[in-house]
């Protein structure tokens, strides 16, 4: 049996190749393509795969405010 490619959070950078640790401050695009911070900002903020608009990765998934409407 071949083990199954799991749907894991990127953790590379899709320019240069860098790591990614969890935590750490990433880009991504709509497309969940993943930058790193340096990369992101020599793109200007936009994906090269896909020309999306890069924006920051949440670090945490923050509380849901309730009430908000
Ligand atoms: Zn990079
Ligand atoms: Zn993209």
């Amino acid at each position: 049996m071949e083990m199954e490619m799991g749907l894991e959070l990127k953790g590379v950078c899709e320019k240069c190749g860098a790591t990614l640790a969890l935590g750490s401050v990433a880009y991504i695009c709509s497309y969940e393509c993943t930058f790193c911070t340096g990369c992101a900002g020599e793109m200007n903020f936009v994906c090269l795969n896909c020309e999306g608009e890069l924006v920051r990765r949440p670090r945490r998934k923050e509380t849901p405010t309730s009430g908000a409407d």
